[in-house]
């Protein structure tokens, strides 16, 4: 090899040309590996040129040694800024691992208010009744006039109800949609509405300002009261087991007429008395009654023809009975500790 320090230049540079050129064709994160052996290796383009550092002059050493040295920087810079520019790109898998594990997927359940509420559903169901929906924002004709709760009831106390304007209200219980229901086919009616219902209740262990109603309807030629009681005892039994007696109290709600609010037997102490049932072996759940002949009036079904019943729950209530839950809250907070136990 020549020792004459302008041609060992010159040849520096066509290598540096080179290698430019192969790196700009270069695309692939490995052949700049290969790059960097070809010219920086040991037995690399440049190794040999540092071999003649021995053999040129004491006067044209430094500069050769300056050169090689500039080069050698050169190279590498390159070759780091080319590796780590395509370190940034996503990198095309070549190797997929068929035999690793599967990251386990972590699957959400249905709240356990709605599960409850599907299985009150599918019990009405099955006992051939349809599910009816209507707006949670009422007018106020739906949710109290037609109820046969004229203006200044005293359940229309403001205290209770969201009153969005003068006649518009968010509905405070699930009747409505017996109106709107009734309103729009002719008996026979066997149906249920699940849905919302708000109420300016301060949240607490027992109450909340949106709960959950199952509202009842049935009407037809000759139903009666002991209807609704055979109606409710299946659907006791089905619910919490063949063991589960109900009773009837009378009460008073402005669209039932008789009213009563029934009760399941205590679901924990089996009427024994415990801490649940507050000792009384019973357990309250809603009411119910015979459709007052007024509400008939307001759809214009004749009320010496049909008689019916209706009845209400709380899905939240019943939810507490079957799980055992203490606290209303639990149900609203989306704790997953709490949500993953059902
Ligand atoms: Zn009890």
């Amino acid at each position: 090899m020549t020792t004459d320090i302008k041609e060992i230049i010159s040849k520096l540079e066509t290598i540096k040309k080179n290698f430019d050129n192969e790196l700009s064709q270069t695309s692939e994160n490995n052949l700049s590996e290969k790059l960097k052996i070809k010219y920086l290796g040991r037995k690399g383009e440049l190794s040999s040129f540092f071999a003649l550092m021995g053999k040129v002059s004491a006067q044209e050493r430094p500069k050769l040694g300056q050169e090689l040295n500039k080069l050698k920087i050169y190279f590498q810079g390159q070759i780091d800024k080319f590796t780590d520019a395509s370190e940034s790109k996503p990198k095309r898998i070549d190797f997929f691992d068929t035999s690793l594990p599967g990251l386990p997927v972590k699957i959400g359940t249905k709240h356990p208010l709605y599960q409850v509420l599907d299985e009150i559903k599918d019990i009405f169901i099955s006992f051939g009744f349809t599910i009816e929906t209507g707006p949670e924002l009422e007018t106020d004709y739906y949710n109290f006039e037609a109820l046969n709760i004229p203006k200044y009831h005293p359940s229309r106390d403001l205290q209770d109800t969201f009153y969005i304007s003068d006649d518009l209200v968010m509905r405070t219980h699930t009747s409505p949609v017996q109106i709107r229901t009734m309103e729009s086919m002719e008996p026979p009616i066997r149906m249920i509405a699940p849905g919302k219902c708000y109420r300016k209740d301060a949240l607490d262990a027992t109450h909340s300002p949106i709960f959950h109603q199952v509202e009842g309807l049935c009407v037809d030629v000759g139903v009666t009261f002991a209807d609704l009681k055979g109606l409710i005892e299946a659907f006791a039994k089905r619910l919490f087991g063949e063991d589960v007696k109900i009773r009837f109290r009378p009460s008073f709600f402005p669209f039932t007429e008789p009213s009563a609010e029934y009760d399941f037997s205590c679901v924990k102490c089996g009427g024994k008395g415990c801490n649940i049932c507050k000792g009384t072996g019973w357990l309250e759940i809603s009411g119910a009654g015979m459709v007052d002949p007024a509400v008939f009036n307001y759809v214009g079904y004749d009320s010496s023809k049909y008689t019916g019943y209706a009845f209400g729950m709380g899905v939240e209530r019943i939810a507490m009975l079957k799980y055992q839950i203490p606290d209303i809250r639990h149900f609203y907070e989306n704790d997953i500790r709490f949500l993953t136990q059902f």
